[in-house]
């Protein structure tokens, strides 16, 4: 197992300095509980500190008033920066958040295809005309910057989903103010400074690390933000847009999901099980988009559940240093106990395990691994079924037809990504028109590319990131209307 040497001691970074106030807290690598880094425990004074200094750079500073040309310029470099940055970023959020390397430097590669991405969509963005209304009037309208935009950002993917954020609001000229999860705040820091680096004028970009309750809440309602971003979960989510109503602030709301993986009878069995396995395990199954609840028709029943599990088998768990790594530790002991928990809780629903179930022991014991586990007989009553679990657990049930499986996908208050597995395209189409989800992927999981937008329906929340929808969100619609000659009202005097 890799330990780390130092710990990395991090201030907030607000108007392009690092702010040093107050205690610290020291976060830990899940997988040998030695402490890596220390982030600053901020507060609503940091709070109003940084939006003060994003509200001065959005209404006096140079960056809304770029032309979208300038700002793409100086995003592409940014990128390009992050890119240059892939073994330094990757390894932040390797030690923090447990995340397998290969997947990390993945994931930091992915910001900057968005961070590029962001610039040539700003680019081309337009607005529309109205030249026929009649002959004396011009009306048009122009993407402006929404303002200041709060982004707050979980754990799981610590640089990847602060990019599916940043890059966006910043083409379009708005300032930021980023609060990242307490436990993995290093990438967002570093990526602030990058932007810097690349020319993003100090005072658009500022962090304040922290608790969600000290940082988050007071961002989420501070009267001077005007738009916030926010992933997380589900539970949190509903009081972000609670403090954000307060101040009626605009909000897009990325939050939990508990994907159906649906396999039918006429599906390729060898390419779903690959799949399968690896939507149900990728990032230790702490995935908003993950599968962990495959419907396989009844059928292929036998044979799929040997496929996933002889595939299961394969996955290598531990340190996430090494290369060969598929499964890293759990976010934190806690997290951990919340998974366990969920697995007795399905033991006395009647499910059976078939593969993995315990905390992994030996030299991992000091780390929060747990073994992939796959589940059979799991019931839809069950809250291993109905409950996002975030954990590297699959449940398997068998169901009789299409028309069953989307009954049961639909059936959790969630509604963010889904899969089916079929070869015949009728059904491909029923299917993806059923299911009640902002995604469907059909014969692929995980896939897509930057521009393509992403988001949720029912209780996963409201909004989109990436694309051109991912860019809308942080811009604000203006209408002008010109007259170019006199008109009567017709109103008071004849
Ligand atoms: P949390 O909701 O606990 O936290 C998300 C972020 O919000 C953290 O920075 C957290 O701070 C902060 N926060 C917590 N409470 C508040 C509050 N009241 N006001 C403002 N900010 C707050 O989620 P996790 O970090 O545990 O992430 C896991 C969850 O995120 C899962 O449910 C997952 O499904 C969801 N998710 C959704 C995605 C999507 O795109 N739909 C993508 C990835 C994850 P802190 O934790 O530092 O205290």
């Amino acid at each position: 197992m890799t330990t780390s040497t130092s710990v990395r001691r991090y201030e907030h970074h607000i108007e392009g300095h690092a702010l040093a106030s107050g205690p610290h807290l020291i976060r830990d690598d899940p997988a040998t509980g030695q402490p890596v880094a220390e982030f600053a425990a901020g507060s609503a004074r940091e709070v109003d500190l940084a939006v003060a200094a994003a509200r001065r750079a959005f209404d006096h500073g140079p960056w809304p008033r770029m032309s979208a040309g300038e700002r793409a310029a100086v995003l592409r470099r940014f990128a390009a920066a992050v890119e240059a940055e892939v073994p330094h970023l990757a390894a932040l959020d390797r030690s923090e958040a447990g995340k397998p390397i290969r997947y990390a430097r993945a994931d930091i590669r992915a910001g900057a295809a968005h961070i590029a991405t962001a610039a040539s969509l700003v680019e081309t963005l337009r607005g529309d005309s109205w030249t026929d209304v009649d002959r004396d009037l011009l009306a048009y309208s122009a993407h402006e910057p929404a303002g200041v935009a709060a982004l707050i950002i979980p754990w799981n993917f610590p640089a990847g989903i602060l990019c599916q954020k940043l890059p966006y609001a910043l083409a379009l000229g708005c300032t930021v103010v980023v609060k990242p999860s307490e436990l993995t705040s290093g990438s967002a820091l570093e990526i602030a400074r990058i932007a810097e680096g690349a020319g993003v004028p100090a005072g658009v970009v500022n962090v304040v690390t922290g608790l969600g309750s000290e940082v988050g809440a007071p961002l989420a309602a501070h009267p001077a933000v005007d738009v916030v971003s926010f992933t997380g979960s589900t539970a949190s989510g509903r009081a972000v847009a609670a403090a954000a109503g307060s101040s009626l602030t605009r909000v897009g709301l990325e939050l939990g999901g508990k994907g159906a993986n649906i396999v039918l009878a006429d599906a390729d069995l060898d390419q779903a099980a690959e799949a399968a396995v690896f939507a149900a395990f990728f990032n230790s199954g702490q995935c908003c988009v993950a599968g962990p609840r495959i419907l396989v028709q009844a059928a292929i029943a036998n044979r799929f559940t040997e496929a996933v599990v002889a595939r299961t088998d394969t996955l290598v768990t531990g340190d996430p240093a090494a290369e060969r790594t598929d499964l890293g530790p759990l976010i934190h002991e806690n997290h951990l106990a919340k998974v366990l928990g969920y697995l007795e809780a399905g033991h006395e629903a009647g499910a059976r395990v078939l593969r993995g179930g315990d905390r992994l022991d030996g030299e991992l014991r000091r780390g929060s691994f747990l073994a992939p586990t796959v589940l059979d007989r799991v019931t839809p009553d069950s809250p291993v079924f109905r409950e996002e679990i975030f954990g590297p657990v699959v449940s398997l049930t068998t169901v009789a037809d299409a028309d069953e499986a989307v009954r049961m996908a639909n059936a959790t208050s969630y509604g963010l990504a889904h899969t089916v597995w079929t070869s015949d395209v009728s059904t491909a189409l029923a299917v993806s028109r059923e299911l009640r989800s902002g995604t469907v992927w059909v014969n692929t999981h995980l896939d897509g590319s930057t521009h393509i937008p992403f988001g949720g329906v029912k209780a996963s929340g409201f909004g989109r990131e990436a694309g051109r929808e991912g860019l809308l969100e942080f811009s604000s619609l203006k209408t002008v209307q010109i007259r170019s000659a006199r008109r009567s009202y017709g109103f008071g005097t004849r």
